[in-house]
């Protein structure tokens, strides 16, 4: 059996939960450290950087959040992938810093702020992803060792890999089409 956690400190965690549970996994929200013991993969969900960053402090999480991440399958969708990156052009909000991706975050800014697109996305099938992006970031720029997934005109990366870690800039919890989250369970599974 497959357990993934979900980081469950603020935000869209439960619709996560749910989707992982369709799926047959394992699921445990995950709000201390101990919770973090013997997960095979994490998601790290939409919401609010800032309070998230917050909230991970407050619990002690920023650490030993930073070392499953560094290490262990983990996808971040929206502020989670914010969470994830190396670089989001200041430092005065916590970051785990574990993905070579620079973030812009609400990138497409108060005129668009939500808006839905049928979007390609590499690995999941030929059929495109209905994709929900709320408040969205994008990556304007990644490392060598990151795959493209899924980019929106050209260079605002919405979907990336590096290895064992997974980002989407959209929100994969809050439609019914589930490749997304069976793309990142297949990681988790190795
Ligand atoms: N704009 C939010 C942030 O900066 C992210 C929005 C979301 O997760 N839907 O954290």
């Amino acid at each position: 059996m497959t357990t993934i956690g979900v980081l469950a400190l603020q935000g869209a965690f439960i619709e996560h939960v749910k989707i992982l549970r369709k799926l047959g996994a394992d699921t445990r929200e995950v709000r201390l450290p101990g919770d973090l013991e013997g997960l095979d993969g994490l998601i790290i969900p939409g919401g609010e950087s800032t309070t998230i960053g917050k909230l991970a402090t407050e619990f002690g999480l920023i650490e030993p959040l930073r070392n499953f991440a560094n290490s262990r399958p983990t996808w971040g969708t929206c502020a989670g992938m914010i969470f994830l990156a190396k670089d989001i052009g200041t430092d005065r909000q916590p970051i785990l810093g574990a993905m070579d991706i620079k973030v812009n975050r609400n990138a497409f800014g108060r005129q668009i702020d939500s808006f839905e697109v049928d979007l390609p996305i590499k690995g999941i099938g030929d059929e495109p992803f209905h994709a929900v992006f709320i408040r969205a970031p994008v990556a304007t720029a990644a490392d060598d060792k990151v795959e493209i997934l899924a980019a929106l005109k050209g260079d605002q990366i919405v979907a990336a890999r590096q290895g064992h870690l997974l980002a989407t800039a959209f929100h994969p919890e809050l439609t019914e089409d589930n490749r997304v989250h069976q793309y990142f369970l297949k990681m988790a599974q190795g």
